[in-house]
């Protein structure tokens, strides 16, 4: 049986403990929801009133040349670059991931446009299934086929154009292999294309190693970028100069302050921007991004595999008796940053643990999730919130009808 004291160990020999004093999280709340909306890091709190007062209350207009805003796309992008194994050329910051998605499902089948098939998984994360079906609307002949999992090899073939798949399931956190299935991918003459929402900043990706050609990813989850902040799109250079954005807006454009009538695409990553960067949006992500650049990733790693180790032995102990069931692989190299339990009164569960300062969320139907997230997550704070679910499981507290209520973000 564990203690609270040796959770409290692990956090005293943790080499990225320091890093929790970078984050306004609020006493008392254990937050465990960081894949889903990150904290706020302090930084951002000082940058913010910088790009609002002075560079847009002082500077205005000034400040798209002599703060940077500009460039703020492509600089962002060279920063999340170094998280996901691209160059620096290879990553914009821009639009939304359910944008990218789009452009890129778009460009992507155009380029490979002699085949009909977008090959997906079921029950991948709404938003690219919602968007590859709404770019097949609109390509001729286009079908958006799905497969299961373990059927997604077999499936790809000739008449493949792309593959779309999230490389970390947002509800049971398993992992695809990357490697072998873009190899796959690209034996069949498809292109792959990742959504690396629930990976980046979180676990080891390589994108260059896995000769991947095309991803998007999300600002607000692991790197810290605030709500709603813009999305990242990533091109493999050599893809970069065939494809084309559908969504052909100014700021993609190679000259876009000669105002000329016809678009002609910016070269390299710059072609995929649209409209206007969120200026402060942009620049509340890039705090979030810089606070990865003082740290070691395989420490992030080490110890999201730590955290996640202590949270299921921990419920084995405590709640083992309650009907949890674990839906995430056990294995580190099969899973992202988050452990899911399924139990069919999962909804009071963890409204009844948010009630009690323990922040996870629930996917529907049955779904118990906790973000791991090794920056701002400490082992205390585990074996607290697992002590807590066992308290509310035990007592039955969540059968309360309060609890019962449902609200319109889970
Ligand atoms: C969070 C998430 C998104 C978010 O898409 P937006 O368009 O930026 O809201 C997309 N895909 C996956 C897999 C996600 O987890």
């Amino acid at each position: 049986m564990s203690s609270l004291d040796d959770a409290r160990a692990l956090d005293a020999a943790d080499p990225l403990a320091g890093m929790r004093e970078r984050f306004l999280l609020p006493e008392g709340i254990i937050y465990l929801d960081g894949n889903s909306l990150g904290a706020l890091p302090k930084a951002t709190i000082a940058a913010q009133k910088d790009v609002v007062e002075r560079q847009w209350g002082t500077d205005l207009i000034r400040s798209w040349n002599d703060n940077g805003w500009i460039g703020a796309p492509q600089r962002i992008g060279a920063k999340i670059a170094t998280l996901i194994g691209a160059e620096p050329h290879e990553v914009i910051v821009t639009d939304s991931v359910s944008v990218n998605l789009f452009k890129l499902i778009i460009a992507a089948t155009r380029l490979n446009a002699d085949r009909s098939q977008i090959l997906t998984e079921p029950g991948n994360f709404p938003t690219d299934l919602y968007t590859a079906d709404g770019a097949a609307g609109l390509l001729a002949n286009h079908i958006v086929h799905t497969e299961q999992a373990g059927d997604l090899v077999d499936a790809l073939g000739p008449d493949t154009a792309l593959m779309l798949l999230t490389h970390v399931h947002y509800k049971s956190g398993a992992r695809h292999d990357m490697q072998l299935l873009t190899e796959e991918a690209h034996e069949a003459g498809a292109l792959a294309l990742w959504d690396l929402s629930h990976s980046v900043g979180a676990i080891p990706i390589d994108l260059g190693g896995c000769e991947v050609d095309l991803a998007v990813g999300c600002g607000y989850k692991y790197l810290n970028g605030g709500p709603g902040a813009p999305a990242f799109l990533y091109v493999r250079e050599d893809l970069q100069d065939q494809l084309r954005s559908p969504l052909s807006g100014w700021m993609g454009h190679e000259a876009p302050f000669e105002f000329r009538d016809d678009y002609v695409p910016a070269p390299g990553i710059s072609r995929f921007l649209c409209g206007t960067p969120p200026i402060l949006n942009m620049l509340a992500l890039e705090s979030g991004v810089d606070l990865f650049a003082d740290i070691d990733m395989d420490a992030v790693v080490a110890k999201s595999a730590a955290l996640f180790d202590l949270f299921e032995t921990r419920i084995e102990e405590r709640c083992g008796d309650h009907g949890l069931e674990l839906i995430t692989p056990r294995d580190a190299a099969h899973r992202g940053s988050h452990i899911s339990y399924r139990h069919p009164n999962g909804w009071p569960i963890m409204q009844a643990l948010i009630e009690r300062r323990v922040i996870g969320d629930f996917r529907a139907p049955d779904i118990l999730r906790f973000g791991l997230t090794p920056l701002y997550t400490s082992f205390a704070d585990i074996w607290q919130a697992v002590e807590i679910l066992g308290e509310i499981l035990d007592s039955g507290i969540w059968r309360d009808t309060r609890f019962a209520e449902k609200t319109a973000v889970t």
